[in-house]
């Protein structure tokens, strides 16, 4: 568990996050061991046509990207989220879809 002050938590997940978002944050038992919370949360959020490329290199060393990318497939958000880009969840929850109906049509 990273030292981090639950303020300087707060302090950096405010850029990261929504204010509504900010509040379900301290839920995640997680995000204190995240690799992006002391890094510049501003390369999350690549401009249109932006590089992700910086953020998806602290993404492949963090730990906790899979709890990462459950939070971030259960809403459609902005930014990188576990080297994912919004377009690449938006295929991912498709392709979730789509496996449950074709589980469900095996099951019927
Ligand atoms: S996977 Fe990436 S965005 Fe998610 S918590 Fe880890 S470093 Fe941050």
């Amino acid at each position: 568990m990273s030292g981090i002050s639950p303020e300087r938590i707060l302090e950096l997940s405010v850029r990261h996050h929504s204010d509504a978002e900010v509040f379900g944050f301290f839920g995640q038992s997680w995000r204190p061991d995240a690799a992006c919370i002391d890094k510049d949360q501003e390369i999350f959020f690549p401009a249109k046509g932006g590089s992700a490329k910086e953020a998806k290199k602290i993404c492949a060393l963090c730990k906790v990207a899979e709890q990462c990318l459950e939070y971030a497939l259960d809403e459609d958000r902005d930014g990188i989220w576990a080297s994912t880009s919004r377009d690449d969840r938006r295929k991912i929850r498709r392709f979730i879809g789509a496996g449950k109906k074709a589980l469900k049509a095996v099951n019927e």
